[in-house]
């Protein structure tokens, strides 16, 4: 028998959302993993089949046609973007190039599943700040967890899965009380689907604070969960640490493809996250004026903090052909998709125990 190492015997393998209901004859419809429901544009289909010409070869490190069309997206250097195979891999870079044994990583909990199991697996400490009453990171406590022996700091916003935001003048603050030594990582995967002018504007934090990255990914917005594709914008010192640890090859020339192609058509692909923002805000009225309780969410699901009544729920939805992202005891995470997804959700709710 082989023996695990402790700190990774004590955690949890990661979850991903569920994909199928048993005994359900109607449409079933996944909503369990902040996917994009739209199928890729035939542009990007057509960029991928070119890009796959070539597989015999192994892909391009330096991406330099993504490199370039993202550096003049987001306003910043080429030699900032440091690529991973999805986000979570640039988050995992970042953690095992900054922190070990007897380090610390503080991020709010509940938020991405995936920090505390990146921390453990990296040998740090993970330290979890509990989110405010109202599921909002609780930046006062953050600031009040910092010892020395942190070395990162995770705001995910919008937050995972609340969907809550930090604001831009909130984050700025506490900004200006982390040392400088200690890394902050925006993890901003649901940017995009933001219409609050106050939530914070990461790239801006990134210009005026030495020690700020930003996560982004083409997983949500971009509709691309499948390719993996995933960067973050970082400083000189930063990236020098991230091209240690990044994994050889894990960027592959078809998502690079993929990628430039779905810049070149990002005013298409805003007309669906248009839609999906849409769908958001309707979802959202609609379980006010229901009465169901769930924070005001910027991201392409909503949150509903369920409790002990969770298990109960998420039966009943998944009974009705729903695949929802339970966290038993906490709540339920509900994608935002296609709107006969969305009106089905509204209606199952109908029927549903209340919390
Ligand atoms: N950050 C957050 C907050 C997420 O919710 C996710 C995906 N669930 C990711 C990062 C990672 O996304 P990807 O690896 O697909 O880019």
């Amino acid at each position: 028998m082989i023996t695990q190492r402790s700190n990774i015997a004590a955690i949890p393998s990661y979850r991903p959302g569920k994909s199928t209901v048993d005994g359900w004859a109607g449409p079933v419809y996944k909503l369990s993993s902040n996917e994009n429901p739209y199928p890729p544009l035939p542009s990007v289909l057509e960029a991928i089949a070119r890009a796959a010409s070539h597989i015999e070869r192994y892909p391009n490190m330096a991406a330099p046609e993504l490199t370039l069309a993202i550096a003049a997206r987001q306003g910043v250097l080429p030699e900032q973007i440091a690529f991973g195979g999805g986000s979570v891999e640039s988050a995992a870079q970042l953690i095992r190039a900054f922190a070990g044994d007897g380090d610390e990583v503080i991020f709010a909990w509940r938020s991405f599943e995936a920090y505390p199991l990146l921390v453990s697996g990296a040998g740090a400490t993970p330290v979890q700040v509990p989110l405010t009453a109202d599921h909002r990171h609780d930046l006062d406590a953050m600031l009040a967890a910092i010892t020395e022996r942190t070395r990162v700091i995770f705001i995910c916003t919008p937050n995972n899965p609340t969907g809550t935001v930090v604001r831009h003048d909130e984050l700025h603050a506490f900004l200006a009380q982390v040392p400088d030594d200690i890394l902050v990582v925006i993890d901003e995967a649901y940017v995009h689907f933001t219409n609050d002018p106050e939530a914070e504007r990461g790239i801006e934090l990134f210009h005026e604070f030495e020690n700020v990255a930003v996560l982004h990914t083409f997983s949500k917005a971009y509709g691309m969960a499948g390719l993996r594709l995933g960067y973050a914008i970082v400083r000189d010192d930063v990236h020098e640490g991230l091209r240690k640890v990044a994994m050889p090859f894990a960027l592959t020339d078809i998502a690079q493809a993929a990628g430039v192609a779905s810049l070149a058509a990002e005013d298409e692909l805003q007309e669906r996250v248009d839609v999906l923002i849409t769908e958001r805000d309707r979802v959202r009225a609609s379980l006010a004026a229901a009465g169901w309780k769930s924070p005001d969410s910027q991201a392409n699901f909503v949150w509903l903090p369920a409790g002990d009544m969770t298990d109960a729920l998420n039966t009943h939805l998944a009974n009705l052909g729903l695949i929802v992202r339970p966290f038993t005891g906490h709540g339920i995470r509900v994608s935002i998709g296609e709107p006969a997804a969305n009106d089905a959700f509204l209606t199952a709710l109908e029927s549903a125990p209340r919390y």
